[in-house]
């Protein structure tokens, strides 16, 4: 079986790590000179959206995947009828677009915050008008880690829409949540869906600092099941999928945005769980099958930034899994995550803080 994957970063590079039992051949296409991923594949540096090399993953691969949302679709749409592509162009299309996702999960009947589209500074002020200041202006495109989102309580509309460049953008009220959750879940070709339980996430500065799985709500767990399978289906999705929801103070899921592709919130389940999302979406996309997901104990995982730690420091100190994807130090770039998994979910918050303190 040969997989190609567009995208080379670390996501691409735990699909290939957590499935090599399978003995599958990867092939990484990543416009970067040495993406996470290249140490355990072979790498062609090009575009994505580069014929040539299109159509050499045509004539080598079995299936095409991603390892982030911002391929362009259009390349996607050009391997797709020729090779098995998963996900599909139009859930990728649908998942670059704050505004587009937002719609759809309105379209099926998933809570969001209020929102509305944005391309003039005219529509903002209008905009703040209904739904205030305590709101947030994101870019359509191209946001991840909280980039491209500007706070609008002490900003007047025309400093964020320069700010903003003036790009498309949707105005969104902030929620006053509780906490954070997301849903990762795993639908195969034969239309079964394997889900791990929601896992609770904890940002700073819209960047994943740390998640702790599982977040225990049989309803909620529920509710969010019934949702992913709502757009899975709406879709026709095949592979890992994500959501990821506020829990509000009336303890209802309002949804924030999805993925189609393994996350960060899910790299827990390397230790948590006895079928990983990586290898659990390379099962689904390759028509393996799965029988069952199941976990053990309590997993937690802290993401490092900026700078890698002094892995002396941690080894004395807890146990612990350190992956470091091999990337450059940079501020707020993510760098590598360390996980842990517990018996009970005392023991694991401690170790987490133990972790947390040691990579300040
Ligand atoms: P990204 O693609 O950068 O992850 P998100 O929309 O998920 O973009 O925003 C990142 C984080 O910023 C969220 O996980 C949350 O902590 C905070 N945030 C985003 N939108 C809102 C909102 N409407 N209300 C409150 N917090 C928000
Ligand atoms: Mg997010």
């Amino acid at each position: 079986m040969h997989i190609g994957i567009l995208g080379g970063g670390q996501l691409a590079m735990m699909m290939i790590q957590m499935s090599r039992k399978y003995n599958f051949d990867f092939i990484v296409v990543d416009p970067s000179d040495n993406p996470p991923a290249s140490k355990y594949a072979r790498h062609i540096k090009s575009n994505y959206n580069d014929k040539n090399t299109l159509n050499l993953l045509i004539n080598e691969c079995d299936v095409i995947t991603i390892d982030f949302e911002n391929v362009p679709a259009d390349a996607l749409k050009y391997l797709e009828g020729k090779i098995k592509v998963y996900p599909n162009s139009v859930s990728v299309e649908v998942c670059q677009d704050r505004l587009k996702e937002k719609n759809l999960f309105q379209e099926i009947g998933i809570p969001t915050t209020q929102y509305k589209k944005i391309n003039s500074e005219e529509d903002l002020i209008s905009a703040i008008g209904e739904i205030g200041n305590d709101s947030i202006l994101k870019s359509r495109k191209f946001g991840y880690d909280g980039k491209n989102q500007i706070s609008m309580d002490n900003c007047t509309p025309e400093n964020a829409w320069l700010k903003s460049s003036g790009v498309e953008a949707i105005l969104e009220k902030k929620v006053n949540f509780k906490t954070e959750v997301s849903l990762i879940g795993v639908k195969t070709e034969e239309k079964k869906t394997f889900f791990y339980p929601l896992v609770e996430n904890f940002h700073q500065n819209g960047i994943l600092n740390s998640s702790i799985a599982p977040y225990e709500n049989k309803v909620l767990q529920k509710q969010a099941e019934n949702y992913h399978n709502l757009i899975t289906d709406k879709l026709n999705y095949i592979g890992v999928f994500v959501i990821e929801f506020f829990i509000n103070e009336d303890n209802d899921l309002i949804a924030n945005e999805m993925a189609p592709r393994v996350h960060n919130s899910g790299h827990w389940t390397n230790e948590g769980a006895d079928i990983s999302q990586f290898e659990a979406h390379i099962m689904a996309i390759t028509n393996l099958e799965i029988k069952s997901i199941s976990i053990s104990g309590y997993s937690g995982m802290v993401n490092i930034l900026s700078k890698m730690p002094n892995e002396q420091k941690l080894i004395n100190n807890s146990s612990y899994n350190l992956y470091d994807y091999g990337k450059s130090e940079r501020e707020n770039r993510k760098l590598g995550h360390i996980t842990c998994v517990k018996d009970n979910r005392n023991d694991l918050i401690e170790n987490i803080n133990d972790i947390k303190s040691m990579l300040i």
